[in-house]
């Protein structure tokens, strides 16, 4: 098994993070919040639930990875289903 974040920790997180399903980011909106959890997995340990809320928390602000899900999150359809 891989070491870095795996698509089973992923989904672990994302139980926490999203803890009723019809807030769950879509796929491509999932794969973007993995691309962040890749690139910046300490930043990632720090995602609370309240942070997909308030999208413009300033501790993530200026990263790159977030900012992209972030956009995508903050103005998707799927992810708000
Ligand atoms: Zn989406």
């Amino acid at each position: 098994m891989a070491q870095r974040v795996s698509n089973d920790g992923l989904a672990d997180r994302l139980g926490v993070l999203f803890p009723m399903d019809e807030n769950l980011p879509c796929s491509e909106g999932t794969t973007l919040l993995r691309a962040f959890a890749e690139a910046r997995p300490a930043d990632f340990a720090f995602l609370k639930p309240g942070d997909l809320i308030n999208l413009h928390n300033s501790a993530f602000a200026g990263i790159l990875e977030w900012e992209t899900f972030s956009e995508h999150y903050g103005s998707c359809e799927l992810c708000h289903a």
